[in-house]
């Protein structure tokens, strides 16, 4: 049978080794290569292997793994989603322009405002969700449109296919943050992205114990250009944590699974609760996104956000709850509740960022595998603490 005929979750268990085990012993896991060099055994033809930065067996059965499950033609590890973001803008040169969406990742944001233009690289936000303000957007000299669907924090759905059909008639790229869909959930190169980012530190690893990125590009030539740049700015991704990469890929399936059944149950909770101002989850019918995102993506996954009231009830309300961690971060096995406005976002000034929604009552939960009836019971009792908190103060 084919790759193209069996389901994601089938492949995404043998993508790895594809079926080649490893020659010597047949062990099913790839081996970990911890060598940053190889013994060449002819003086005139050198092996595949020279240096590890370049090339490493490890690392090179995940970029194959991602390529095939992002459906691209190259894929490339990264030391963080960060690297693999920013080494993508590297495609760009000096006089380019790119048009960015306003949510984007904070860290993103970052770098496209206080990074890029140094190396004369402009770029203008819009708002992706709105087809003609991109189009607005987009200057004579724009090469990159960057995506990020659904977004960071309030999970806004740009269309990918009309966002890349205006970026072919205005002959630009389009770069497509993948981290919260997956490939499972979501494939844009498919509906003709040409690169995809990752920070693999999130649902891809799944754990909370690396720190990754991941790059797929659609097309051979362009995935060239990206190696060359992955192999000059030299941000790799090391042999062991691919490794770790490799088998949290494997369990992403049964673990979103879980995850977004989790998201869609805690998402109508909270929808229901009087405390709790708004919810925002593309699997909401009242989510300005969701025919949208129900076209492109096969499931909403398993982050959603919801402001309350303040700043002050959302205190009490972290303060109270028992079972998530309270950090930055997402797509770990554990929940992860996180405040967007002093941790995500912080690069960005208030100002910015109340454009943008990031209120300052503003949560983001990111849900893990514990039993839902008890993550809906923990926030049930912490809401009313925060209530009765919060009554009191006031
Ligand atoms: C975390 C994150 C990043 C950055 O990835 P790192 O692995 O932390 O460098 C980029 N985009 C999104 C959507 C993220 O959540």
């Amino acid at each position: 049978m084919s790759l193209n005929e069996e389901r994601l979750e089938t492949t995404i268990i043998h993508a790895s080794t594809r079926g080649e085990y490893e020659r010597k012993s047949g062990a099913v896991n790839v081996p970990i290569y911890l060598s940053s060099t190889f013994h060449q055994e002819s003086f005139d033809g050198f092996g595949p292997y020279d240096y590890s930065r370049s090339g490493n067996p490890t690392r090179e059965a995940l970029e194959k793994s991602i390529a095939t499950l992002e459906g691209g033609a190259r894929g490339l590890a990264f030391a963080s989603g960060m690297a693999a973001i920013s080494s993508a803008f590297m495609l760009l040169s000096s006089g380019d322009h790119i048009v960015v969406t306003e949510d984007v990742y904070g860290g993103t944001y970052r770098f496209v405002t206080e990074v890029l233009p140094k190396f004369g690289i402009d770029h203008t936000f819009a708002d992706l969700t709105n087809v003609e303000q991109t189009a607005q957007a987009i200057q004579p000299n724009t090469k990159v449109i960057y995506i990020e669907t659904p977004s960071n924090p309030r999970l806004g759905i740009t269309d990918i296919e009309a966002i890349v059909k205006l970026a072919r008639e205005n002959d630009c790229l389009t770069f497509l943050d993948n981290t919260f869909m997956s490939p499972l959930y979501q494939r844009p190169l498919d509906l003709g992205v040409d690169v995809v980012v990752h920070s693999a530190t999130k649902f891809l690893s799944g754990h909370s114990d690396i720190i990754a990125g991941l790059a797929v590009t659609k097309d051979e030539t362009l995935g060239n250009r990206l190696a060359f740049i992955q192999n000059s700015f030299g941000s790799i991704l090391g042999a062991q944590d691919s490794y770790a990469l490799i088998q949290g890929i494997k369990t992403l399936g049964a673990r979103l699974m879980q995850s977004s059944g989790s998201a869609q149950k805690i998402a109508d909770y909270l929808n229901a609760h009087p405390l709790v101002e708004e919810v925002f989850y593309p699997g909401l019918a009242s989510h300005p996104g969701y025919t949208i995102h129900s076209k492109q993506s096969k499931s909403p996954g398993a982050v959603l956000s919801f402001s309350l009231p303040d700043r002050e009830t959302a205190k009490a309300f972290v303060e109270n709850v028992r079972i998530p961690v309270f950090a930055v971060s997402l797509g770990g096995v554990e929940s992860i509740l996180s405040y967007p406005a002093t941790m995500s976002h912080a690069a960005m000034p208030k100002e910015e960022r109340e454009k943008r929604g990031i209120t300052d009552g503003l949560l983001r939960f990111s849900v893990g595998l514990e039993h839902v009836d008890d993550l809906i019971a923990d926030f049930e009792q912490a809401l009313i603490k925060a209530n009765n908190i919060v009554a009191l103060i006031n």
